[in-house]
């Protein structure tokens, strides 16, 4: 079977119109379920949720309309569309089937390019409606995260502020509450920031591609973390054995993004005292891979899944304590290797440190 295959439940009393259904549907590379009346529909629908359901009307024991009545008054079941099966296409049958929150019918005899598209028409609308739904649930955990992550800053500038406008401030620490107010304020505008550039990302903005010489953009990104490392007592390494700058077809300003990114994060969460290292291994004719490795506080195995999606942290006191994210940066570096046709690999065992491999394809 495979993943995305449609699946459809038949209701019918009748073998050879099951048959018959089950032999189209299959053309149109559904998966089939059968039931011989209603009562074993519902049994069906208790285990099983199918995209579509296709139903009799006239059947022993209960009818399709109070099937139907069933299935639309249960939570679990009301959004799966029930198609009609009615037996002489009478005017009345369909109103009714309408009614009782039907969303098409279908006629027999049954014609096979009748049945095929009003099959697919059906299956596409339930998909579209899916996908709606899951972006608005997107959507929602979005707003909710976002104004979370924003009303705590926004808590500290507004403690903070009050404190200044009280009768007799305490003056000789407004030093040290301006800093507390700027570093909210920081934190605030960097989400954002990395919120307005992941949008521009997925968005699929356009990117200003050019070769790119790899040897170049990792020597500045040296240059500019030296100092962060040093003033963590971190060693921070180049590996680029090559003498070739090897050369890459990339948005300089997005690429060196990716970079920047990877190494901040090995520097925020190895410990004093650590080792970064950002290697270039042989490169063959196709693709360049970097690696940023380090020997920090490493990940655990169940937090690997999930480490690209936006917002994602690792919640471990040690993660925590080394550095307050937005958990949006490593969902932006994905989005730029993707946009750039590469990949990215994460390998990393708790307490002994991560390697992030970031394979490029290379200017031809
Ligand atoms: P953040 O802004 O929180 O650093 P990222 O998206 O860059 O967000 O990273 C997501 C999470 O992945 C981080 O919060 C951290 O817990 C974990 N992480 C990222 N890089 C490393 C690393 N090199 N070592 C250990 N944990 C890391």
């Amino acid at each position: 079977m495979e993943a995305n295959q449609p699946h459809v439940l038949i209701v019918d009393d009748i073998d050879i119109n099951r048959e018959m259904l089950e032999r189209i549907l299959i053309r149109q590379k559904c998966k089939v379920s059968h039931a011989v009346d209603g009562i074993q529909a519902l049994e069906i629908l208790k285990t099983v949720t199918p995209d579509l359901i296709l139903l009799d009307i006239s059947m022993p024991r209960m009818s399709g309309y109070e099937v139907c009545e069933y299935v639309k008054a249960d939570p679990q079941t009301e959004h799966i569309p029930v198609v009609f099966i009615s037996a002489m296409g009478e005017l009345e049958d369909k109103v009714r089937g309408f009614e009782v929150g039907g969303v098409d019918y279908i006629t027999k005899p049954f014609k096979v390019e009748e049945v095929s598209a009003r099959v697919n028409s059906q299956l596409t609308v339930a998909r579209q409606r899916q996908k709606i739904l899951e972006l608005s649930e997107a959507q929602a955990h979005i707003i909710q995260t976002v104004s979370h992550d924003l009303k705590n800053p926004l808590q500290i500038i507004i403690g903070y502020a009050s404190m200044l406008l009280e009768p007799n401030p305490p003056i000789d620490l407004v030093q040290d509450i301006a800093q507390q107010i700027l570093n909210g304020a920081n934190k605030m505008d960097q989400l954002v920031r990395q919120l307005l550039d992941l949008r521009q990302i997925e968005s699929g903005s356009p990117l200003n591609i050019q070769p790119v010489s790899l040897a170049k953009v990792l020597v500045a990104i040296v240059m500019e973390y030296e100092l962060p490392s040093q003033q963590k007592n971190l060693t921070l390494m180049l590996d680029f054995p090559s003498k070739d700058p090897l050369m890459i077809e990339a948005d300089p300003l997005r690429i060196e993004q990716v970079f920047a990114n990877l190494v901040s994060n090995a520097i925020k969460y190895t410990p004093e005292g650590g080792k970064v290292v950002i290697r270039v291994p042989v490169a063959d004719e196709e693709a360049v891979t970097v690696e940023i490795e380090d020997n920090g506080l490493g990940i655990p195995e169940d937090a690997l899944p999930k480490l690209f999606q936006r917002f994602f942290r690792v919640d471990t006191i040690p993660h925590r304590q080394a550095a307050s994210g937005t958990g949006l940066g490593l969902a932006i570096v994905h989005g730029i290797v993707e946009s750039h046709h590469g990949t990215i690999f994460v390998e990393s065992e708790m307490n002994k440190g991560s390697i992030f491999a970031v394979k490029l394809p290379r200017t031809q």
